[in-house]
């Protein structure tokens, strides 16, 4: 049983016409009384009601916001604890004065970060993966990203993890019983077993780590370079799609002059875009710094867009290019479609399919919507789009999952090395911990504190 009430400022500071103040804990519902002048009597009131009234500061007896106040009792709320959330309208320093009057009563502290949803954690009422999840949503960058995070609050990885420790508890039962009754001689079929039943559970975990390089991508963006010719308008192009599709994130640091990234939403993608240098043979050092920077990023790009220019002919360069693109995911654009053709098309149709060949003008804006459409298709012919998968896209779970898996390898290879099996029980304990993990059941005090502590305040 918790003892103490925490309350905090939950709504982004600075932002937004009102603002919500949560307070967690046994004497929520008195503290938010004694504050608070209503018709109604809050230590009456039906849980899940919502009341209009004032807050007044006590020792001036002064009014000192206008607020709504909403009544959850536990455990049907967040925290599982009494929770009041006062909606105030007013500006930050009157929200900061509502909750330093909060503040001022006995038993109740400010909160730390991730203490709400750590409090949900510690009653029960969300496991550690959907409380990442719930981090991760507060973080998501993109809609896609964020349908991701919701789906794990609701609890569906750690459902699949639950099922997957079933098996591999099963298994370690079914060992225990042969350690603790060796005479039945069945040390071979146990072997035999093991195997089976350790490659069942390495597929799912497979599965599993699948969806996760799926996850990863719609997670941080779709990594994506920009490259050609100097002047074929690479740059154009990246403040194009950023200016149209409303840049989410801009000005990464460790960025040179030569590689800028942006993050950008096409059509509920997001995509991290990398503009890159023109990519040359150069004497020039900081020239050349470049373009080795061009061709790591080109390298490390899950998706090129190659920009060439309508109004001239095939560089040699660019044909190098072409063969260097030629088995990468790569959407050909043929910018200043606004200037008389001298680009060799049919050459370039030879290369590269149809449906990856974008003809635009940037300058005059046309053609985006081609572009935006073929990035879409490229992505989402189905396969990503369709799967009503659980992706794994927290880095902590992906490491846990290919350790589990790990794990589960040993085991196999152990029966074939003829080790004891009580030594290879171990093996199958680590990845039902490993796996456990992941939502909570096995970790640690400090691991728990350290995934809370990186929380913002308020959540
Ligand atoms: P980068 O060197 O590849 O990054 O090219 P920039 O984006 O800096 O563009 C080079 C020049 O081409 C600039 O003067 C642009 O205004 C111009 N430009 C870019 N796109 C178009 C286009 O579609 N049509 C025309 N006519 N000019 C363009
Ligand atoms: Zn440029």
């Amino acid at each position: 049983m918790i003892e103490d009430t925490i309350a905090a400022i939950s709504t982004a500071v600075g932002e937004g016409g009102i603002a919500v103040i949560r307070v967690s804990g046994q004497d929520a519902v008195p503290t938010a009384a004694r504050i608070f002048r209503s018709k109604s009597n809050l230590m009456e009131v039906d849980s899940h009601t919502v009341h209009y009234g004032h807050i007044v500061d006590l020792k001036t007896k002064e009014t000192v916001e206008e607020v709504l106040l909403t009544v959850m009792r536990g455990p049907r709320s967040f925290t599982a604890e009494d929770v009041v959330e006062i909606s105030t309208h007013g500006g930050f320093i009157s929200v900061k004065k509502v909750l330093d009057l909060i503040l001022q009563q006995e038993g109740v502290r400010a909160a730390e970060p991730g203490e709400f949803t750590k409090r949900a954690f510690i009653n029960g009422r969300i496991d550690l993966a959907q409380a990442e999840a719930v981090m991760d949503l507060i973080r998501s960058k993109s809609d896609r990203a964020f349908s991701i995070a919701l789906k794990q609050v609701d609890g569906k990885l750690s459902r699949m993890i639950k099922a997957l420790r079933g098996q591999v508890i099963e298994l370690l039962a079914h060992i225990e019983v042969n350690i603790d009754y060796p005479e039945h001689d069945v040390e071979e079929m146990t072997s035999n077993y093991i195997r089976e039943q350790c490659s069942k559970v390495i597929e799912q975990l497979d599965g599993l780590l699948k969806t996760a390089d799926e996850g990863k991508i719609l997670r941080e963006g779709i990594t994506t370079a920009i490259v050609g010719r100097p002047n074929v308008g690479k740059s154009s192009l990246l403040n194009a799609l950023a200016q149209e599709n409303k840049a989410i994130v801009t000005d990464i640091p460790g960025t040179t002059r030569d590689v800028i990234e942006e993050f950008v939403s096409v059509g509920g993608i997001p995509l991290k875009l990398l503009d890159t240098a023109g990519i040359r043979e150069t004497e020039d050092v900081v020239e050349r710094i470049g373009v080795e920077r061009s061709r790591s990023a080109l390298s490390d790009a899950d998706l090129i867009l190659f920009v060439l220019n309508n109004h001239e002919p095939l560089h040699d360069d660019e044909r190098r290019l072409m063969d260097e693109l030629s088995h990468r995911p790569v959407i050909v654009i043929i910018n200043k479609t606004d200037l008389a053709g001298q680009l060799e098309i049919e050459e370039i149709e030879n290369r590269f399919p149809q449906e990856s060949i974008v003809r635009m003008s940037v300058l005059e804006e046309e053609g985006m919507d081609r572009l935006e459409a073929a990035i879409s298709s490229l992505f989402f012919s189905g396969k990503l789009e369709s799967a009503d998968l659980t992706y794994v896209s927290n880095a902590r779970h992906i490491a846990l999952l290919k350790q589990a898996k790990q794990s589960m390898m040993d085991a196999i290879d152990a029966t074939y090395n003829g080790i004891p099996i009580d030594i290879i029980q171990i093996d199958v304990r680590t990845a039902w911990e490993q796996l456990g993990e992941i939502i909570g059941d096995t970790a640690g005090d400090s691991l728990i504190d350290q995934i809370f502590s990186q929380f913002c305040l308020g959540k």
